[in-house]
């Protein structure tokens, strides 16, 4: 098997999310006692989010390109930024390496155009939902988004940052995010994005009426299926 380079502890909620659904989908797939060979590096998130609230973009791409190139020195063959906002400094990750950066946006692509959908609601922080380097990555695969207004999208970055990141899941989070879903439906979204690698922590396909489309579990399946190829 390949090796996986992960970079997470952003937040490392969802970088356990990310270790236990490899090495389920390895363990489904060769049976046996066999797991994936993983190589982690997990940042300290009070650091990098610092940095975003600064601005700090290009330190975080030093930061990140430089725990890549760490990562490929040890070697792993492949190399995931677990989480979607950091996605913002991934073409200078992605050139600091020769080995492939597997890009969760392209990989959550792929699964909503398997569903013939090309409207999807947008679900993530303030970064993913308002800057275009997330909303560009799927308009390049013809994938137009709907984001919720102001006020909904500073209690999804609220509930992100506040609850989620430190390990809390509150049934009143979870039912305003159905409810800011359900105005993306009517707004013309076929299907949700949770383009944050922690919303899977607090709603699931059981939660809404419209397909879900879970980043963290569809980049950990791309990891898994690298590993195995
Ligand atoms: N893990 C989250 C994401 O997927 C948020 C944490 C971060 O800002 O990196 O965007």
């Amino acid at each position: 098997m390949k090796t996986i380079g992960l970079i997470g502890g952003m937040s490392w909620e969802s970088t356990t999310l990310y270790y236990q659904a490899i090495n389920r989908h390895v363990s489904q797939r060769r049976g046996g006692l066999n797991s994936a060979p993983i190589h982690l590096v997990s940042l300290n998130f009070e650091d990098i989010a610092g940095r975003q609230r600064r601005g700090d973009w290009s330190g975080m791409a030093d930061i990140l390109s430089n725990t890549a190139r760490d990562l490929q020195a040890t070697g792993a063959d492949c190399v995931l930024i677990c989480t979607n906002t950091m996605h913002k400094v991934a073409p200078e990750v992605q050139a600091a390496v020769s080995v492939p950066l597997i890009h969760i946006a392209d990989v959550t692509a792929e699964a909503i155009l398997v569903r013939s959908l090309s409207r999807v609601g947008l679900l993530g922080t303030r970064f993913t939902m308002e800057e275009p380097f997330y909303i560009d990555a799927l308009h390049r695969h013809g994938i137009d988004c709907v984001v919720p207004d102001e006020a909904d999208r500073a209690e999804v970055h609220r509930i992100i940052f506040d609850e989620l990141c430190r390990g809390i899941c509150l049934d009143s989070s979870r039912r305003a995010l159905q409810g800011i879903c359900a105005r993306l439906a009517e707004r013309g979204a076929q299907g949700i994005v949770l383009a944050c690698t922690e919303l899977p922590m607090l709603i699931g396909s059981d939660d809404i009426s419209l397909p879900l489309f879970d980043t963290t579990a569809l980049h950990a399946a791309a990891a898994a299926e690298f590993s195995l190829a």
